[in-house]
C-alpha cells in the first residue's frame, strides 16, 4: 500500500522535508497557498523563497551556523545544496541568489515523482498524516486551527524585513567595496560599504528617531488577531528601535565599522552601513542587519541621508510583519511529533527555531522522522543534545515557557563540556599552548 503525508506550506522547512519524505518513497501532498493567497512577505509563487536577507548565515566551522551547515551536509539537505549552487559572494557567510536559488528548489520539488504541488490554502489541520510547516505567516484559518489545538498558549510577535537598493543608484564614489578584516572571496571586497563621519552619524539618528512610523496598532487590526501580541524578536529588531536604546547603540550593532578602512581616507568610518550582494546580476543590494518599519516615504527620505545612498533607489522597503509560533515547549516532542499525536509533526519557524538554516534543519528531520513513522519499528530520530540541530530541537520543547522567544543556532544551547582530566587547548591572546584542566 501507498503511504501519504500531506506536508503544509512549501517554505524552507516545507519543501526539505517534502523532499527527505520522497526520497524515502512516501508519497507527499504538498500545499503552499502562494502565490492564490499571498502572505504580505513574499513576493513569488516560488517554494522556499526567502523573506528577507539573502543570507543564510556563516559557512565557517567553528560559528554556530557554520556546526549547523556541516550537519545538514552530513544528512543530505536538498536545500543546502540548492543554496551552494546559487550561492553569491559574500565573505565568511553563504548568501544566495534569492530567485535562482528559489527556482531550483522549485524545479527540483516539481519533478520529484513522489511529490505532488497543490496550489491551496490549508484551513484545518487533517485527521491523516502531516507536517505542518506554514511559517510565521501561516493564514488566519490555519493559525486558529492550530491555536484550537494547542489552547491559549499559541504565540506571536513582530519582525521586520530590511529595504533592497538598486545597485546602480549606489554612488561609488563615496561608498566603497570591503569584506571586514578583508575576509571575502573577491579581491575588491564582498560588500559596498557607505561610511559616515561622526557628524553625519548623530545626524542620521536623529532623524531616524523622529521620522514617522507606521503604528503598531493599525498592524495589529490589520492582522486581525486575538493571540497574545507585542513583542519584538531582539535579533531582528528595526533600526529606529535600536536607536531608541541609545544614540551609540547602532554604531556599535548593525552600522559598526570594525575591520574596515575607508580607502579614500584610509581611516576606520565612524559608522558603517554594509549592503551585500542579493542577486547573480549584482544589481540589487540588501542593506545588512537595516530592518525598518519606517513608512516609505520616510524611509526614502532617511535613508537617503546614507553617505552614497543619496539618490538611492529602493526595490523594496522594510516592513514589519507578525511572526507566529506554538508553544513548543508544551506541545512538541525533540521528534517534532506532538504529545498527543503521533502522525503530527511541526517544523520551521512555527516550532520556535529561528533562521533559515535552522528551518531547513527542523524540516529535514520532521521529514526524516515521518517517514520513520511509516516503517513497522517507528524507530524516531532523537537527535544528541551534542549536535546542533540536536540542541535546536531540545530547547524548542525544554525550554521555560513563560519566556519562550524563537532560538537560533548558537553554541550556549549546546550542553557544557566535561573538561575534567582532558587535553584542551587554551587559547592565551595569539598563543595556543596545552594545558591540562584540573578538577
Ligand atoms: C518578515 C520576516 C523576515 C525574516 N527575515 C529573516 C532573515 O533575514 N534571516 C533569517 O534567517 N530568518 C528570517 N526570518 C525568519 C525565518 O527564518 C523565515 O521566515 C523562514 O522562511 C521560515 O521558514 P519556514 O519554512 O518555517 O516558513 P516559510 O518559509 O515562510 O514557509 C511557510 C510557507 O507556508 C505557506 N503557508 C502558510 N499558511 C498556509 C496554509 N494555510 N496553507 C498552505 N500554505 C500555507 C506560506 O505561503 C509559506 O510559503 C524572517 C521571518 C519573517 C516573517
Amino acid at each position: 500500500m501507498t503511504q501519504t503525508i500531506t506536508v503544509i506550506g512549501g517554505g524552507l522547512a516545507g519543501s526539505e522535508a517534502a523532499w527527505q519524505l520522497a526520497q524515502n518513497n512516501i508519497q507527499v501532498k504538498l500545499y503552499e497557498m502562494r502565490p492564490v493567497n499571498p502572505t504580505g512577505a513574499h513576493l513569488s509563487g516560488d517554494l522556499a523563497e526567502l523573506v528577507c536577507s539573502n543570507s543564510l548565515g556563516s559557512n565557517l566551522p567553528d560559528r554556530a551556523s557554520g556546526v549547523l551547515k556541516n550537519e545538514l551536509r552530513v544528512l543530505n539537505s536538498m536545500l543546502l545544496e540548492c543554496a551552494e549552487v546559487t550561492a553569491l559572494p559574500a565573505g565568511a557567510a553563504l548568501a544566495v541568489d534569492r530567485e535562482a536559488f528559489a527556482k531550483l528548489v522549485t524545479e527540483k520539488i516539481n519533478s520529484h515523482p513522489n511529490i505532488e504541488v497543490i496550489r491551496e490554502e490549508v484551513k484545518e489541520i487533517p485527521n491523516t498524516p502531516v507536517i505542518v510547516a506554514s511559517g510565521p505567516l501561516t493564514s488566519d484559518s490555519l493559525s486558529k486551527s492550530i491555536a484550537k489545538l494547542s489552547g491559549e498558549e499559541h504565540l506571536f510577535f513582530f519582525d521586520a524585513i530590511a529595504p533592497i537598493v538598486h545597485a546602480e543608484s549606489i554612488n561609488m564614489e563615496i561608498a566603497f567595496r570591503a569584506s571586514r578584516y578583508d575576509k571575502g572571496e573577491q579581491d575588491e571586497g564582498d560588500y559596498i560599504n557607505c561610511p559616515f563621519t561622526k557628524e553625519q552619524y548623530y545626524e542620521f539618528v536623529n532623524a531616524l528617531k523622529q521620522a514617522e512610523r507606521i503604528e503598531l496598532r493599525a498592524f495589529e487590526d490589520a492582522i486581525r488577531s486575538g493571540i497574545k501580541a507585542g513583542q519584538f524578536f531582539e535579533g531582528c529588531l528595526p533600526i529606529e528601535i535600536i536607536a531608541e536604546r541609545g544614540e551609540d547603540s547602532l554604531a556599535f550593532g548593525p552600522m559598526r565599522p570594525i575591520g574596515l578602512r575607508d580607502p579614500k581616507t584610509n581611516k576606520r568610518p565612524y559608522a558603517v552601513v554594509q549592503l551585500r550582494q542579493d542577486n547573480l546580476a549584482a544589481s540589487l543590494y540588501n542593506m545588512v542587519g537595516f530592518q525598518t518599519n519606517l513608512k516609505f516615504p520616510e524611509q526614502r527620505k532617511v535613508l537617503r541621508m546614507i553617505p552614497g545612498l543619496e539618490n538611492a533607489e529602493f526595490e523594496r522597503y522594510g516592513q514589519m510583519h507578525r511572526n507566529t509560533f506554538i508553544a513548543s515547549p508544551k506541545l512538541l516532542r525533540p521528534t517534532l511529533q506532538h504529545i498527543t499525536r503521533d502522525d503530527l509533526f511541526f517544523a520551521g519557524q512555527i516550532t520556535g527555531v529561528e533562521g533559515y538554516m535552522g528551518n531547513i534543519a527542523t524540516g529535514l528531520l520532521a521529514g526524516i522522522n515521518a517517514a520513520n513513522f511509516f516503517c513497522i519499528e517507528k524507530n524516531l530520530i532523537t537527535l544528541p543534545q551534542e549536535t546542533m540541530l540536536g540542541a535546536l530541537c531540545h530547547y524548542v520543547t525544554h525550554a521555560d515557557l513563560k519566556d519562550f522567544q524563537p532560538m537560533k543556532a548558537n553554541f550556549g544551547i549546546l550542553p557544557e563540556l566535561h573538561l575534567d582530566k582532558k587535553l584542551v587547548s587554551v587559547n592565551v591572546g595569539r598563543c595556543m599552548r596545552k594545558e591540562r584542566i584540573k578538577n
